[in-house]
């Protein structure tokens, strides 16, 4: 199996493998003050540390989750307490359903979010909070975070920035970004799933938690905190150093398929290196995505963490990409991807585009695609 849906889940680093097996060798809850639970204790301070410093951030201000999901929806709780929230109109389901009442800044057809539309919107009404992810998951997309963070600032708004599939694809300064708090995730960057990270500004703590418990987490995240999961996260955190390296192998594997007649959907805008989001008009996502599973080439269809799920992409209709939105899939290369994948995803492609290509000259019409985890 070739496997290119790392936007999904990346493959667990040996690094990562290797600091879980050693946590877990490790008896004692980091709350216990006996030796076993300082033990631990140092486990996860050690990897607080080197997580907040890889990604631009305080350790004290770094406050472990159970992934991005919940850390989204903490900062939303947080940070959006008594504010309204603006949303760009690409985010994750994890911040959508968080905040179900948010107003959506527009994209253009890139992609990219509309600073004009976000000036105007800061500019009447009460205080907000905008949530606006760097690197978008189906396409790749870069926004224009810093920018948005220096209007955010000038209208008294604050700004949560999801970067669950930019850490360790990118270089990534929480400092620099000039954002209130942003959402990381282990297993987007070679760590196990189920942990991840919200890093706050100095001035954003304390926060007021979604979950109080036990009071860990300096108050802010109740609950046993995974520890084993958390030596993993901060090993691959660190050993995940930026994708571009992946840039030449993306581009070929973009270029086979538009030489089969797919559309690359926010091909003008900035990206993330491992990203493409390819487009065959005429033929359903999932289609595709079957078809290139039984060719033993696994990517993904549309958009949403569940499965079973049936919708289309509300990434490519913000885009205004119509039935397009239905015809697209995501290829997302791991950090260990070599030419052979990419070799064998042109192979798969060409057979794939052709006979569905035919299929479909027999039974017209469109229909709603599958879609993707991640
Ligand atoms: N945000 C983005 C952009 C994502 O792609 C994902 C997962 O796919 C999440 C948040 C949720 O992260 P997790 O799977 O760690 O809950």
């Amino acid at each position: 199996m070739h496997y290119l849906d790392a936007n999904a889940t990346e493959p667990l680093r040996p690094e990562a493998r290797d600091a879980i097996a050693a946590a877990l060798a490790v008896t004692g809850n980091p709350s216990s003050v006996h030796g076993a639970g300082r033990a631990a204790r140092r486990i996860m301070e050690d990897a607080r540390e080197s997580v907040a410093a890889r990604f631009g951030g305080r350790a004290p201000d770094l406050v472990f989750t159970s992934g991005g999901t919940e850390a989204d929806a903490l900062a939303i709780h947080a940070l959006g307490a008594g504010r309204r929230v603006i949303a760009g109109a690409t985010e994750h389901d994890a911040v959508r359903a968080a905040a179900p009442g948010a107003a959506i800044l527009p994209v253009d057809r890139r992609g990219v979010a509309d600073l004009d539309a976000l000036a105007a919107l800061l500019a009447t009404g009460p205080p907000a909070l905008v949530c606006l992810m760097l690197a978008n998951n189906e396409t790749g997309v870069l926004q224009p975070v810093a920018e948005a963070a220096a209007l955010c600032r000038r209208h008294g708004a604050r700004l949560h920035v999801d970067a669950v599939q930019a850490a360790g694809r990118m270089a990534l300064d929480f400092a620099a970004l000039g954002a209130d708090a942003m959402a990381i995730s282990s297993h987007k960057l070679g760590g196990p799933a189920g942990i991840g990270a919200l890093l706050l500004a100095p001035d954003v703590s304390p926060i007021a938690p979604l979950i109080a418990g036990g009071g860990q987490e300096r108050g802010r995240r109740g609950g046993t905190p995974a520890v084993a999961a958390i030596a993993g996260f901060a090993a691959a955190a660190d050993a995940a150093g930026d994708a571009s390296a992946l840039a030449p192998l993306r581009d070929a594997a973009e270029a086979a398929a538009v030489a089969c007649g797919a559309l690359v959907c926010g091909a003008d805008a900035p990206r993330l290196p491992n990203t493409t989001c390819l487009a065959l008009p005429g033929v359903r996502a999932d289609a595709q995505v079957i078809a290139l599973d039984l060719a033993g080439v696994a990517v993904s269809a549309g958009a949403a963490c569940s499965s079973g799920k049936v919708a289309a992409s509300h990434v490519l209709q913000a885009m205004g990409l119509g039935p397009l939105a239905g015809e697209a899939i995501r290829v997302s290369l791991p950090w260990r991807a070599a030419w052979a994948d990419v070799e064998a995803f042109a192979d798969a492609y060409r057979k794939t585009a052709a006979a569905l290509r035919c299929a479909r000259r027999d039974t017209p019409g469109r229909q709603t695609p599958g879609r993707q985890a991640g």
